[in-house]
């Protein structure tokens, strides 16, 4: 297809401004121009973190987010429309997210930042604190995520395992295991790290039996999507001492209802879907659709097409 318009749909403003990005691509050989629900109609693509239906009737949408779980697939390649995401991007900005959860869990900063608001001068237990290296982390994905997050655990010290698909060995994880043993790869993990998309297989994967297969003093970080885990069995579990704590940046819900227990309950750190911004993120996704446009000039298949 022939790309004259490219907008940039003003939902990408969840995670920055529009107009940054827009001042990026200005030296494109296209018309780049922010939109609105109403714009995206005269476009030939359109970057987006939002899905629209009148993205149906556009050549090519650029998700700006890595998970495309929220748009729908079969519909898009029904009507020859080309979906691109961000995956790739988001190694470095996740990989400090969770090593920042785990040095909060042992060196016990979320506690003193907690007290501090109440000015209220307490030291932890003699045997809290602890320190990184000699534990274990179960990364479980080795995709973009997954590798970051074990480059940069494993500068800290950590052992990383992984789990995915296959059992071929990745860069980074000092084990792998194929998901069919999940149970047993985050059986004896003090962290246990969720990084894979959410898919019909992935749906639910974290359920009660896999937080009866953690241990005991095992924490859980999920920054992959809410509904990879089951959120009530997460709860009992947190309530029934079953694991130690848990660092969540997705939820089933989201905004997490202000009703919901994972607010209170100790040894947890709630962060609203904002482990992977960094102020340079719409030059990291522009980097992509610059990419995207000149491919498509020279001809050349889309980088990170999904549909
Ligand atoms: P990616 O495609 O690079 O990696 C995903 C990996 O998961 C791949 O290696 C894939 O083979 C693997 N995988 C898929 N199904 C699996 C299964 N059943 N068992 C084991 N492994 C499986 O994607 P990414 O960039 O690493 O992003 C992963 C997901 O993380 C996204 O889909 C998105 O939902 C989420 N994400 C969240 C944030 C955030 O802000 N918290 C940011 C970026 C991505």
């Amino acid at each position: 297809f022939e790309l004259e318009r490219l907008g940039i749909h003003d939902s990408v403003d969840a995670v920055f401004p529009p107009s940054e990005l827009d001042a990026f691509l200005a030296d494109l050989p296209v018309t780049v121009e922010v939109v609105d629900d109403d714009g995206i109609d005269a476009c030939d693509a359109v970057v987006t973190r939002d899905y629209h239906e009148a993205l149906l009737e556009c050549a090519w949408i650029h998700s700006i987010q890595a998970g495309i779980d929220r748009f729908p697939l079969d519909d898009l390649e029904a009507n020859d429309v080309v979906l691109t995401n961000s995956t790739g991007i988001h190694d470095r900005t996740i990989g400090e997210t969770v090593a920042g959860y785990l040095l909060a869990f042992s060196r016990r900063l979320h506690e003193h930042v907690a007290n501090q608001q109440q000015r209220r001068w307490d030291r932890p237990e003699w045997d809290e604190a602890f320190t990184l290296p000699g534990t274990t982390a179960c990364v479980v994905g080795t995709g973009t995520l997954g590798r970051g997050v074990a480059e940069t655990l494993g500068a800290l010290g950590v052992r990383v395992t992984g789990v995915r698909r296959s059992t071929d060995p990745v860069p980074g994880f000092e084990e792998i295991y194929a998901t069919d043993d999940v149970h047993a790869a985050i059986g004896e993990a003090d962290f246990v790290v969720v990084t894979v998309p959410l898919t019909d297989d992935t749906e639910g994967l974290f359920d009660a039996a896999a937080f009866d297969a953690m241990r005991e003093d095992a924490y859980f970080v999920n920054v992959a999507r809410g509904a990879v885990v089951d959120e009530p069995a997460l709860i009992d579990a947190l309530e029934s001492d079953a694991i130690e704590g848990a660092a969540l940046d997705v939820f089933e819900t989201e905004p997490l209802p202000e009703e919901s227990p994972l607010w209170d309950l100790e040894e947890v750190i709630v962060t609203p879907h904002c482990g992977a911004f960094t102020r340079d993120y719409f030059r990291d996704v522009g980097g992509i659709v610059r990419e995207n446009v000149d491919r498509l000039e020279a001809g050349e298949a889309f980088h990170n097409r999904v549909v």
